[in-house]
């Protein structure tokens, strides 16, 4: 039988099967990357994605047969280091992934081959191990006199060179301040509203804080807070929280994403056996809880309960709406909103909600960007990666910064700039070089805001 071209199926996934010690071997994995490398090289549907695919191509045009077998298999990880693990090329290019028979999964064949990298241990892994510890790095810097100190040396360019050639974190890449007001000891308590469950929506929210929102910026948290009350729907901040492990899957260090997952889960579990929907502020963190751990734990019923729990806040706010149950009592105009979707909102297939909320507020006109910053968790901000992050996140700069309402319908900068993804909003600021300084606001402040909170 003849494979046909593409498939007409929904996307399936399989298992991560990270604890077999196949997944390990090396010359089986290089076995699959070649299988895969040269299925992509009669297709290149993936070129202006990310770094991965422009490497692999000039390989192989490179090579002397301009086949696979011209690759050294060497440079093949020089394809991997590329991949941040956004999952795109997956969810919104491929036409081979299952159920098709070629049963193509170029990231999670990318993860096999980072997790080997890990296991055996590269120059960086001092610099990435601690990059990706964000749950103690918040810890640690968020004591008042250390935060100071870090914030102030993060502005300083001499620190930041030094921190270049000692750290490996680019001298010009953004990094997040670190805050001493952390949110989950200063969150206000729910007030005790009565659980109006929807036809599609649940009425009661645990929201799984975020590092970055927890040590970074707790405004945000604060925000989804007041547009919960405001909503008259009860929460709980999920207490005792761990980091949910993607700064550590996207090293492939996966005994650190199993051990954060023991952490969270009963918790998490517990708490969508009660009946709350589950909510964080950061999309990288939800697409851990509804994808990447069940897969890894497919058989785990709490990492199953969790995942049929686990909801985009945006997500929420929409199948709120649907039940009518969502206040639309606005009271500030936003104006004109360049609005980005990052790429771990994109793949969770929930469609454009943010956008459907944004445009639910009278006098505010978004313009959506749909297409990666470069950003990628902690890779963009890494010296050998900061320059390609900001060459991927171009096309994306150039984008939000032509408002089509601007001045007067001429087009133009926007009067805000928003990212469900904060670290993108904040990367994608600074490569709009001056055009958006101190512009970027959380999609979530932008709600509370409209809402006159
Ligand atoms: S997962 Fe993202 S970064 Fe990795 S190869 Fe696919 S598109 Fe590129
Ligand atoms: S991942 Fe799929 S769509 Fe992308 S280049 Fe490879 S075969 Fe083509």
């Amino acid at each position: 039988m003849t494979a046909r071209e593409g498939s007409l199926e929904a996307p399936t996934r399989h298992p991560i099967d990270w604890q077999n010690p196949e997944f390990y071997n090396e010359e089986a994995c290089f076995d699959e990357l070649e299988r895969i490398f040269d299925i992509c090289h009669g297709c290149r549907r993936c070129v202006s994605l990310c770094g991965s695919f422009p490497t692999l191509f000039d390989l192989l045009d490179a090579g002397e047969s301009g086949e696979i077998d011209g690759v050294d298999k060497k440079d093949y990880w020089k394809v991997v280091d590329q991949c941040y693990l956004c999952d795109v090329c997956y969810l919104t290019k491929c036409p081979y992934v299952p159920p098709h028979p070629w049963n193509l999964d170029f990231p999670h064949t990318m993860l096999r081959a980072k997790a080997i990298q890990f296991k055996h241990g590269s120059p960086t892994k001092f610099r990435d191990t601690t990059l990706s510890n964000t749950a103690a790095n918040g810890k640690l810097a968020s004591i008042p006199v250390v935060a100071q100190t870090v914030n102030a040396l993060s502005k300083v360019k001499a620190a930041r060179a030094i921190g270049e050639k000692v750290m490996g974190v680019h001298k010009d890449a953004w990094v997040p301040e670190f805050t001493t007001k952390v949110f989950e000891k200063n969150a206000k308590v729910s007030a005790g509203f009565p659980v109006k469950n929807g036809d599609r929506s649940k009425g009661k929210v645990a929201i799984y804080t975020t590092c970055y929102v927890n040590w970074n910026e707790p405004g945000i948290g604060h925000d989804l807070v007041k547009v919960l009350q405001h909503n008259e729907i009860p929460y709980v901040v999920v207490e005792k929280q761990a980091c949910c492990g993607m700064p550590k899957l996207e090293l492939g260090d996966l005994d650190s994403v199993a051990s954060l997952a023991k952490e969270n889960l009963p918790r998490l579990a517990a708490l969508a056996r009660e009946g709350y929907s589950i909510m964080t502020p950061i999309p990288s963190c939800t697409l851990m809880f509804k994808q990447e751990i069940p897969l890894m734990f497919p058989n785990d019923p709490d990492a199953q309960a969790v995942k049929a729990a686990m909801v985009d806040p945006f997500e929420y706010f929409q199948l709120r709406r649907k039940d009518g149950l969502l206040k639309t009592d606005f009271k500030e105009e936003l104006g004109n909103v360049s609005y980005h979707i990052s790429c771990h909102l994109r793949v969770q297939n929930v469609g454009q909600k943010t956008r459907e909320t944004l445009e639910m507020i009278p006098g505010t006109a978004v313009n959506t960007v749909e297409r990666c910053s470069g950003h990628a968790g902690t890779w963009g901000v890494k010296k050998e990666f900061h320059e390609m992050a900001m060459k991927i996140g171009r096309p994306v700069f150039r984008q939000m910064a032509e408002h089509p309402k601007a001045n007067g319908g001429q087009g133009g900068d926007p009067d805000v700039i928003a990212s469900d993804c904060q670290l993108a909003g904040h990367h994608i600021e600074q490569g709009m070089a001056g055009k958006a300084d101190g512009k970027v606001e959380h999609p979530l402040s932008l709600l509370a805001r409209a809402y006159g909170l």
